[in-house]
């Protein structure tokens, strides 16, 4: 026998015509709320409706960063937090949305340096790099909301790439562009710079920037952006030669004097002191200049910095 109590809660507990997440008499009223990334879902950030969260140019945080993770169009979490994408799945993500989509534009949310971020073969490469954080802070997009990606079919033209990229310092200091305000899972926290297991990530993507150089790789990091990075260009050397160990040290040690970047001013992973900018401080090497103001814009030459 049913008590009138436990009747009316079943009464309650039933599905109703308003209730439109369960409907036990239509199918068709079980429509599933459409995920954050559906095709016609508007940005996260902004509401435009000619990108979405992935597609987004300009930072929302004071850190120079975009908040959320990009695949899902949404805010609430970010990728590494995903519920979506975890694991071996998430790390396919990675390349196309927080580097090939990302190009030009400031740096997702990603608890690693972008450069640490390896492409679909493996390698690590300064191909579609995003802009430095403090870069895309000091020259948003000025209509983000109209904002079309290349990989949307927007113009590649338009992309107002970071200059640093092209300079020899663009393998320096691995790990400083790391987002320290990112969302991340216990098991993704970011390596302690001063452990072991640390220093052989790092000795890894040497490793693989040299196996670049030795092989050929179209994606490799130039001799001089190698002796940055690292202290290997001696360890390369009798690859590509067959000079004695002396005549290339000295051969190396004159290179690198006629150099924009000279021996004082090879990476020093361990600075003491960083500069107002927060770059680790060096005193001889003038670092790479950003156009004089915002608006007067123009693309980087292939050389260096226009003036
Ligand atoms: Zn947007
Ligand atoms: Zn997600």
């Amino acid at each position: 026998m049913v008590s009138k109590r436990h009747h009316m809660r079943g009464r309650q507990a039933r599905p109703t015509r308003t209730d439109n997440r369960i409907c036990a008499h239509n199918p068709k009223h079980n429509a599933k709320p459409k995920p954050t990334n559906h095709p016609d879902a508007p940005c996260a950030e902004c509401g435009s409706l000619v990108h979405q969260l992935g597609g987004h140019p300009n930072a929302n945080t004071p850190y120079g960063y975009l908040k959320g993770c990009l695949p899902c169009n949404t805010k609430d979490h970010s990728i590494s937090t995903c519920p979506r994408y975890r694991g071996s799945a998430r790390r396919r993500q990675l390349f196309y949305w927080y580097r090939t989509m990302r190009e030009g534009l400031c740096p997702g949310e990603w608890h690693e340096d972008p450069r640490e971020i390896a492409n679909m073969s493996g390698l690590y490469t300064l191909q579609h790099m995003p802009r430095r954080p403090d870069f895309a802070l000091q020259y948003p997009y000025e209509h983000p909301e109209a904002f079309q990606p290349p990989a949307k079919g927007g113009d590649p033209e338009e992309l107002r790439r970071d200059p640093y990229w092209m300079s020899d310092k663009a393998w320096e200091y691995v790990g400083m562009f790391t987002n320290l305000e990112a969302r991340t899972n216990s098991d993704f926290r970011r390596l302690d710079p001063e452990s072991i297991e640390y220093l052989e990530y790092i000795e890894d993507i040497r490793e693989n920037l040299r196996g670049q150089i030795v092989d050929g790789q179209s994606s490799k990091p130039t001799l001089l952006q190698l002796c940055n990075f690292s202290d290997v260009y001696d360890m390369l050397k009798p690859v590509t030669d067959n000079r004695t160990s002396d005549e290339r040290i000295y051969d190396w040690e004159i290179d690198l004097n006629f150099s924009p970047a000279s021996i004082g001013g090879l990476c020093h992973p361990r600075a003491e002191s960083y500069d107002q900018s927060g770059f680790p401080a060096r005193d001889d090497t003038p670092g790479p200049k950003p156009p004089s103001a915002p608006g007067s814009y123009t693309q980087p030459t292939q050389s260096g910095f226009d003036a």
